[in-house]
Order: structure tokens, then sequence, then C-alpha cells
């Protein structure tokens, strides 16, 4: 069942204490893809569980960098395009921008115009939920472009951060520490 194979992805996932500061407890997703069949549970439970959202999604987007090892698999899965949200500078082409405030300093995330048509219902994928500073910004990024965030999907959640409750759509985390 879905229990048994969460704590079988889960037991997959190395932590490293005080990386990259002191004080971070650094949850390893890339652990995961080390080991292909639990990499492949992963994945179908990603898939699974996007499939089930309600209303159903039309594109996937994915936050810089993590968000892109995940993203692509499920837009294939479920035949919708995938679409990046980087940090500045990256995207050509014309973008549209959203920056926001981070423990240290700003950060702006970018979109290309015209890679998520308006009014679709979006679905947000990242590796991890921390402060939610970056999944934040990228569903505000999403609602300037004129789409719809339906959901963000989260392979790790650190509950005690909160950072979901700074995020104005639903957000589902398949692992909670
Ligand atoms: P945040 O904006 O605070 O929710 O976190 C932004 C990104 O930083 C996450 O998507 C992760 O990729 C990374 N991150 C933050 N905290 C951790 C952690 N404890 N372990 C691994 N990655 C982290």
């Amino acid at each position: 069942n879905k229990e048994e194979q969460l704590a079988v992805i889960k037991g997959q996932i190395k932590s490293y204490p005080d990386f990259p500061k002191k004080g971070v407890l650094f949850r390893d997703v890339f652990s995961v893809l080390q080991n292909p069949p639990i990499f492949q549970l992963l994945t179908d439970v990603l898939i699974e569980t996007a499939k089930a959202i309600q209303p159903s999604v039309e594109v996937i987007a994915a936050v810089d960098s993590r968000g892109f090892l995940f993203g692509p698999l499920i837009s294939l899965a479920l035949k919708i395009p995938f679409v990046p949200i980087r940090k500045k500078g990256k995207l050509p082409g014309e973008v549209m921008s959203h920056s926001y405030t981070k423990e240290y300093g700003e950060d702006t995330l970018q979109v290309q115009v015209g890679s998520i048509s308006k009014n679709s219902r979006v679905l947000v994928v990242d590796d991890l939920i921390a402060t939610g500073g970056s999944l934040k910004g990228a569903v505000e990024l999403i609602k300037k472009i004129g789409a719809k965030p339906v959901a963000c999907l989260i392979v790790i959640e650190l509950e005690d951060l909160k950072g979901r409750e700074g995020v104005t759509c639903d957000v589902i985390s398949l692992l909670k520490y």
C-alpha cells in the first residue's frame, strides 16, 4: 500500500547534518536516484498523485533546479507540457519575472512568456519545501502570467518550518519530516 511505499522511499533519503551550513539538516533527494527500483517507485507515486488531482492539471511547472528531476517525468506520463521556472537570467526570450525576499536578500524567478497559456491549470513540482519562499514565489509568478496554480506537489516537506502556510494553493507532500 501507499504508506509502505512511502516508508521505503523515505528509508532511501540520506540526511546530512550541518550542510550547507551549521544548523541545517540537509535531506538529499538525489540519494533516491541512486537506487533505480526506489526511484521508479517514487516516480510512480508522483504520477499517481498528479493524476488524482481535481480539477485535472494541464501544465506541469517545476522550480529550478531539483524540481526538474521530477517535473518532466510527470508531464510525460500525463501527456501535458512541462515548463521550467528558473532563477533570473537563465531563460532566453521574453520572460515574466517575480521577485521575493528570502532570509538574506532577494531572489527573482522567471518564466518564458507564452510557455503557459492564460487560465491553464498548473501543477507546480519541487523536491522539497522548507520555508516555502521559493514555492510561494513560483505560485505568484504563475498567477502573474495569468494561469491558475491548482496545487503544488512536493517530495519532502519540513513541517516544522510551516512553509505551506505562505503558499496560496493546495500543497501535497509525500514525505514529512
Ligand atoms: P524554501 O524556499 O525555504 O522552501 O527552500 C528552497 C529550496 O532549498 C528547496 O526547494 C530545496 O531544494 C532547498 N532546501 C532548503 N532546505 C533544505 C534542506 N533541509 N535539505 C535539502 N534541501 C533544502
